[in-house]
């Protein structure tokens, strides 16, 4: 396997005060013009950014931990990266694919076809964002199955524009007094090991959905089951196994189209290409956004060559949909998770966290406030309860899981939080972090969730 190179020094490090003199600058210079809807949760600016760091404007260099929400998988400067998009910048920036059309654009949707899971015939169409993504992925299904209902599930994360507000579940901030909202969306419970009443296999749990399904919508109107087989911005929820098979299996003798939402999860994140395969699981339809690009925004459907063939010429597209920048940069990212094996980096990275927070949880013990660790390959998290109701009560933490984020960026290190109840604080590191890099980042960590019980 290749070695990776670094070209920033990978090392934390906070100089003097913080934020620096010039973050807090361009902090007062935003105020003034930038919206206060658009909230970052890190109070410093960005110069550069390398393999596991983010040098930020005042010379502090962090630890990444989140990875731009999944994004930067490959690093936020991967060589072949810059180079593939500095080479297609220098022909041509845009041409519209609807228009003049281009090769980028069919090498991606080739690469899709190989690395998404089943191998029948496969048909990509692009896009810029996720949340345009999970749309158009719902304007296939209603197409080609005639119907109108769509199946979501609590604590799904679908995007911000409206009809994926209408699938998302949690109101604030994503969707309170932002509607109306789509209709025909409905929603059912998610497997939710941590907090299910009593323990319940996958298989019975996806049953409970099913039935639901069944009484309340009627199979027969359902166009999709839409579904993240890790959630995320949810809490990283992994559905108990047994779950996402038993769904997809009904979706099938029903003719309703099941699509794996894997924006997040995709592209060697959990270890996998896709999450969906750790079960099995073949989607109808699948969705890609997030780590596809090396950072450029791209997102992609993939999905079965009957369902998207029966959209009449026209019917999908959009302006800069598969913008030629973003394809080069997809395909050389594909490449770098090829070159440096990054589910294995994946697996490498689940192995040496679970190791150290595992250790953590157990010292602690049930009066700590671990209430799970969870999580595939490198989206991993830890939900945190107030201390004592780790098996009983199991009281979201929200407060403690703040205080740890701020310790953490505090002691340079940048981590990102999750979950319904705001108590997951969620380990997204870029696959290419060194073993070293991503262990003071834990042992950062550690500290943090210790100084909180
Ligand atoms: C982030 C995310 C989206 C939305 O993607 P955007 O690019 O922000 O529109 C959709 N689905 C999942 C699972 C996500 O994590």
């Amino acid at each position: 396997m290749a070695e990776i190179q670094y070209r920033l020094e990978q090392k934390r490090q906070i100089l003097g005060e913080f934020p620096g003199p010039k973050s807090a600058a361009l902090t007062q210079r935003r105020k003034a013009v930038v919206a206060a809807g658009v909230a970052s949760s890190v109070p410093v600016y960005v110069a550069d950014a390398d393999g596991g760091v983010i040098v930020d404007v005042d010379g502090n260099s962090f630890i990444d931990l989140g990875s731009g929400i999944a994004v930067t998988s490959v690093g936020a400067s991967d060589p072949a990266v810059v180079g593939a998009v500095k080479d297609q910048a220098g022909h041509f920036t845009h041409t519209c694919f609807m228009v003049t059309p281009y090769e980028g654009y069919i090498e991606v949707a080739e690469e899709l076809a190989r690395l998404t899971p089943g191998d029948h015939e496969k048909r990509t169409v692009l896009f810029n964002s996720g949340a345009e993504a999970v749309e158009n992925a719902v304007k296939v299904a209603r197409l080609a199955t005639g119907r109108d209902a769509i199946v979501a599930f609590d604590h799904a994360y679908h995007g911000r524009t409206n009809l994926t507000m209408a699938l998302t579940a949690k109101a604030m901030p994503y969707k309170a007094n932002f509607g109306p909202f789509a209709p025909e969306i409905y929603r059912v419970p998610m497997s939710y090991p941590y907090r299910e009443e009593t323990e319940i296999k996958g298989e019975d749990a996806a049953r409970r959905a099913i039935s639901m399904i069944e009484k309340q919508i009627g199979a027969d109107s359902v166009a999709a089951i839409l579904i993240e087989p890790v959630q995320g911005e949810g809490g990283f929820i992994v559905p108990a196994e047994g779950f996402l098979p038993t769904l997809a299996a009904w979706a099938k003798e029903n003719g309703v189209v099941f699509i794996a939402d894997e924006v997040q999860s995709g592209f060697c994140r959990t270890g996998t290409w896709f999450a969906s395969e750790h079960e099995g699981v073949v989607p109808d339809i699948i969705t890609m956004a997030k780590g596809i690009g090396g950072g450029l925004p791209l997102s992609a459907i993939t999905g079965r060559a009957e369902l998207l063939d029966a959209v009449h010429p026209g019917g999908l597209g959009g302006t800069f949909g598969g913008n030629p920048v973003a394809c080069a940069a997809a395909l050389a990212a594909i490449g770098s998770m090829r070159t440096f094996d990054l589910n294995a980096r994946a697996q490498r990275i689940e192995k040496i966290v679970m190791d150290r927070l595992g250790a953590l949880a157990a010292e602690m013990g049930d009066g700590g406030i671990i209430g799970e660790l969870r999580g595939r390959g490198a989206m991993l998290a830890v939900e945190l309860v107030r201390p004592g109701t780790a098996r009983t009560t199991k009281e979201p933490n929200a407060q403690a899981t703040k205080a740890v984020a701020a310790a953490c960026l505090q002691a340079g290190v940048v981590i990102l939080t999750c979950g319904t109840y705001g108590n997951v604080v969620r380990l997204l590191p870029p696959l290419v972090i060194s073993d070293e890099l991503l262990k003071d980042g834990l042992d950062v960590l550690v500290e943090a969730i210790r100084a909180n019980v």
